[in-house]
């Protein structure tokens, strides 16, 4: 048996795939491929009969810098030789330190808690903002308030916050729901009206819903400038400015996550830091948002959330691992004699050696690679390139913000997404829209000539999308689009 078709049998037999209905991959017709990679390698992945794929989507988002990338194999390599693996309680080593002090100097927040996923890096906030309500005397404030089609990982905590249903339905008797406020998605705007309007409309549902439930409510949760398993919906950066005045103004917490955000896949380090007022002349974030909010160039960049969740890109795709970096008021209220009022949540894995030596070879490239100038770059020929997919005729709500790119596809085809991704994976191309929504989150090393294969293949595989438009569309229906 061929070695692809050898290895893909074992798997759907031994292997339960995420976010999938397994039924998919064997049906008899048009089954969901199940590709077996052998290696991987900057932007391709390689299968085990010499096919390779441009991965257009990081692998989920994760990959910043192409996989099997040296530096960080070689900082894995030598941590290997030295520390494997030590507990974190009562025990501490020096990777775990240096990362910790590395991002409390990159974000202004210290005091670094880790997990081992974006899921538990949702959970340890909600927990310890609540808890430090608690601890501050006020026990009641334990509710928390999300974005419309916001998304934090599907732990049953995390779903209490994700507002997707397709990921909550199932399980909602076994979850707390949290509130749900308008989402700033800068596509809802209206017949002259701009990004920043829909996100003053969108603070202004917030603020309304906070003059009810401050009293209850511990925090705010949010991914900043994109909400990415919505669809990438983007919206004004004048948005997280809104929340920082009514979180402020409210007393209640700020929790950003940046999981799939951070690392300057926006166009700045952390997206939370993305100027309100850009300075002039070079583009807000590096991004190019179609509706520009046309205000001057006056105030202070950036915001400071009182939690931010970081997972997914902080060791550059290799190695499972999240953090929540908080403010010393927060750390101070768990600070105390009495060992109940101390945060007492550990994962097995917290601040594992290996993943923390991969996340320092991963800001050392940040570092080394100025990245955030060289995304500006590439994110710019991308959009040059991806030009012809942009002024498609069905392509509606084209955008982008730093090195995240997409455009909403007018397609009659309920299951379109899972179509397109057949499609691209026999153009050689790893892309997933969401629902109708075609994206790509490219690794930043991909080149000029990689970014031409990718532009033209993502645009052969939408030809050959919609040519299946009334062929058969409605054999499919009911069955929704996931991530
Ligand atoms: C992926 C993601 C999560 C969940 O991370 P997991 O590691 O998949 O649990 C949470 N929030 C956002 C914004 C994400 O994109």
């Amino acid at each position: 048996m061929a070695l692809n078709d050898d290895w893909r049998a074992r798997s759907l037999k031994a292997v339960w795939h995420p976010c999938t209905q397994m039924k998919l991959h064997v049906r008899a017709e048009h089954p969901q491929p199940l590709i077996p990679v052998a290696r991987a390698e900057g932007v391709w992945l390689h299968d085990h009969e010499g096919r390779r794929y441009l991965d257009g989507i990081s692998s989920w988002w994760v990959n910043l810098f192409g996989h099997n990338h040296p530096a960080i194999r070689e900082a894995l390599i030598d941590q290997l030789h030295t520390l494997d693996h030590v507990m974190l309680a009562g025990f501490t080593h020096a990777p775990v330190v240096e990362l910790s002090e590395r991002l409390s100097a990159l974000t202004g927040l210290g005091h670094a808690f880790y997990g081992s996923d974006g899921a538990s890096a949702t959970e340890i906030a909600l927990k310890m903002s609540a808890h430090y309500w608690r601890n501050a005397g006020r026990p009641q404030k334990c509710r928390f308030v999300g974005i419309a089609g916001g998304y934090h990982g599907e732990t049953v905590g995390a779903l209490a916050v994700t507002d997707i249903a397709l990921f909550r339905e199932a399980y909602a008797p076994l979850v707390r729901l949290a509130a749900t406020v308008a989402s700033p998605d800068a596509r809802q705007a209206g017949p002259g009206e701009s990004a920043a309007d829909v996100a003053e409309r969108a603070a202004a549902a917030l603020d309304a819903w906070l003059v009810e439930h401050a009293h209850e409510t511990a925090a705010v949760i949010a991914e900043p400038l994109v909400q990415c398993a919505a669809g990438m919906a983007m919206h004004d950066p004048l948005y997280l400015k809104r929340l920082r005045e009514l979180c402020d103004k409210h007393h209640v917490h700020l929790v950003l996550d940046e999981i799939a955000v951070g690392f300057g896949r926006t166009g700045t380090l952390f997206a939370h830091q993305c100027p309100q007022e850009p300075a002039k002349p070079s583009p807000p974030c590096g991004g190019d948002r179609r509706l520009g909010s046309g205000r001057s160039s006056t105030e202070q960049a950036g915001i400071r959330p009182d939690f931010l969740c970081l997972s997914k890109g902080l060791t550059g795709g290799t190695l499972p691992l999240s953090a929540v970096l908080t403010t010393d008021t927060v750390y101070e209220a768990f600070y105390d004699d009495e060992v109940a009022r101390g945060f007492l949540h550990s994962h097995s894995y917290t601040g594992n050696p290996l993943a923390c030596r991969a996340a320092l070879a991963t800001l050392d490239l940040i570092e080394q690679t100025n990245v955030i100038a060289a995304n500006r770059v590439t994110a710019e020929r991308l959009a040059t390139q991806f030009g012809l997919l942009t002024q498609h005729p069905r392509v509606r709500h084209a955008r982008r913000q730093g090195m995240i790119f997409a455009w909403d596809v007018a397609s009659s085809l309920p299951d379109f997404a899972r179509r397109y991704a057949r499609h691209a994976l026999a153009q050689g191309l790893l892309l997933r829209p969401i629902g109708h929504t075609l994206y790509a989150m490219p690794p930043y090393v991909i080149n000029e000539d990689e970014g031409e294969q990718l532009a033209r293949r993502a645009l052969a595989a939408l030809h050959a999308t919609l040519a299946e438009e009334g062929e058969g569309a409605a054999k499919d229906k009911g069955i929704v689009d996931g991530v």
